[in-house]
C-alpha cells in the first residue's frame, strides 16, 4: 500500500500540455526539465511555458522543481524567463487557478521549486492560468459565434477571424502571436464578452471589431512557447513573405490587406502580448498620437500599470526580425500598437493577476479604445 500511495505519475499529453524529462529523485521529489522551444536557427530558446497534471499524489507533501530554464531573447543569453517572481500556478480542475502559495527560486542553478500537498489526486501545475481551444470552442459556443476562416496554420489547424459591431470606426485586435501568453487570450474574451454584453451595445454601433483570437493554434495546441511548428516567430517575421514556412503571418496579411483593399479602414490596430515583470505600449510613427491618447486613458481608468512609457517601434531592422507593428506601419501606414502586459506582481491590482482580472480588463480595453479615437 505504501507503494501505491507514491505511484506518482506525471503526463502533459493534452491540450496546451507541455513539459520535458521528468526525474523522481525521492518518493515526493520531481524534478522538471521545462521543454522551451528554439527557432527556426536553434537560437533563442525561450523555456517558459510548463503545463502537465501530476497524478495520484493527494495528500503527498510534494516537493516539484523546474529546471532547464536558461535561453535567449533576440540573441542575447538569459537565466530564464521563469524568475523569483512567476508564480507557477496550479489547479486541481483545470478551471480554477490559484497562485502556487510556497515556492523557492534558487537562482545559482537557476530553479524553481514548488511545494505542495495537493488534496486531490489530479494536480495541474502551469506557468499561467492556461487558454487552449477548449476555453476558446466554450467561448464560441456561448456566445453562438461563427468565425470566418481566414487560413491554416502550418499543421492545418484553422486561423479565426470574428467581426463584431457595424460602426463606422474599425478597431482590429489580435491576441496571441506567441502560444506561452495564455493571459492575453483571458483578455481578448473579456473584450469579446463585453462587446457582445448588453454593456457593449454602444461599441457596437460606434464600431467595428475585427478580432484575431488566436494567431498560432498549433503553438497553443502543443505548448509551444513562442514559435510556429516551422521555428519562426510570429511577430518578428512581418517583413518576410514566405507561405509555406509562416502560413500564419500569410493569411493574417492577406486579410488585413483584403480588408484595406476593398476600401475600409483600420482605425487602430493593436496586438496583445505578456511578459514576466514589464508592461507597456508602443506604436508605429503612424500612431504616435493615437498611443499616447490610448496610454493616457489605460493608465487612468485600468489596472494597466506601466513600467515605461510609449515609444515608437524603428523601422529599420534585421531581415525578419520585423514585428506586427513595423509590418503594418511600413506596407500599410496602419496606426498600429502592441500591449505588453506582466503575469507577475501588478502594484494597481495589488496581486499576481487572475483571470477575472485579465477578462475585466478587456472589457475596460474594448471601452478605451474607442473612447480613444474620440467616439
Ligand atoms: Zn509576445
Amino acid at each position: 500500500m505504501l507503494l501505491l500511495a507514491f505511484a506518482i505519475t506525471v503526463s502533459s499529453n493534452f491540450d496546451g500540455g507541455s513539459i520535458g524529462k521528468v526525474e523522481q529523485p525521492a518518493p515526493a521529489h520531481l524534478r522538471c526539465a521545462v521543454e522551451g522551444q528554439t527557432d527556426q536557427a536553434g537560437r533563442n530558446r525561450q523555456a517558459n511555458w510548463y503545463y502537465f497534471r501530476v497524478d495520484g499524489a493527494k495528500g503527498v507533501p510534494l516537493t516539484i522543481d523546474l529546471v532547464n530554464l536558461p535561453g535567449e531573447y533576440n540573441f542575447i543569453p538569459n537565466r530564464g524567463a521563469v524568475q523569483k517572481d512567476t508564480i507557477p500556478h496550479y489547479s486541481f480542475d483545470q478551471i480554477t487557478w490559484h497562485p502556487v502559495e510556497q515556492t523557492e527560486f534558487d537562482a545559482a542553478e537557476p530553479r524553481m521549486r514548488i511545494k505542495i500537498t495537493p488534496t486531490s489526486n489530479k494536480l495541474w501545475i502551469a506557468h499561467t492560468p492556461p487558454y487552449t481551444v477548449v476555453e476558446l470552442k466554450r467561448m464560441f459556443a456561448r456566445h453562438k459565434l461563427k468565425p470566418e476562416i481566414i487560413g491554416k496554420s502550418v499543421e492545418g489547424r484553422d486561423l479565426y477571424l470574428l467581426t463584431i459591431g457595424k460602426g463606422p470606426k474599425v478597431i482590429w485586435l489580435m491576441s496571441r502571436q506567441h502560444s506561452w501568453e495564455s493571459f492575453t487570450s483571458w483578455a481578448a474574451e473579456g473584450f469579446i464578452d463585453h462587446l457582445l454584453s448588453p454593456a457593449g451595445a454602444k461599441l457596437r454601433e460606434q464600431a467595428t471589431f475585427k478580432i484575431i483570437p488566436i494567431a498560432d493554434p498549433d503553438g497553443m495546441a502543443h505548448g509551444g512557447v513562442r514559435f510556429n511548428r516551422h521555428g519562426f516567430d510570429l511577430n518578428r517575421n512581418w517583413d518576410v513573405t514566405d507561405e509555406a514556412k509562416m502560413p500564419e503571418i500569410t493569411a493574417q496579411r492577406k486579410a488585413i490587406f483584403q480588408w484595406l483593399d476593398s476600401g475600409k479602414p483600420i482605425d487602430l490596430f493593436l496586438s496583445l502580448h505578456n511578459t514576466e515583470t514589464a508592461e507597456y505600449i508602443d506604436g508605429s510613427q503612424a500612431a504616435k498620437d493615437l498611443v499616447a491618447r490610448v496610454y493616457d486613458l489605460l493608465v487612468k481608468n485600468t489596472k494597466f500599470a506601466p513600467t515605461r512609457p510609449p515609444q515608437i517601434e524603428p523601422l529599420k531592422v534585421d531581415t525578419g526580425r520585423m514585428n506586427v507593428v513595423q509590418g503594418l506601419q511600413r506596407d500599410r501606414q496602419i496606426r498600429a500598437m502592441l500591449m505588453e502586459q506582466r503575469i507577475t506582481f501588478n502594484p494597481k491590482l495589488g496581486r499576481i493577476p487572475t483571470v477575472e482580472d485579465r477578462k475585466a480588463f478587456g472589457a475596460q480595453l474594448a471601452e478605451t479604445l474607442v473612447a480613444a479615437l474620440g467616439l
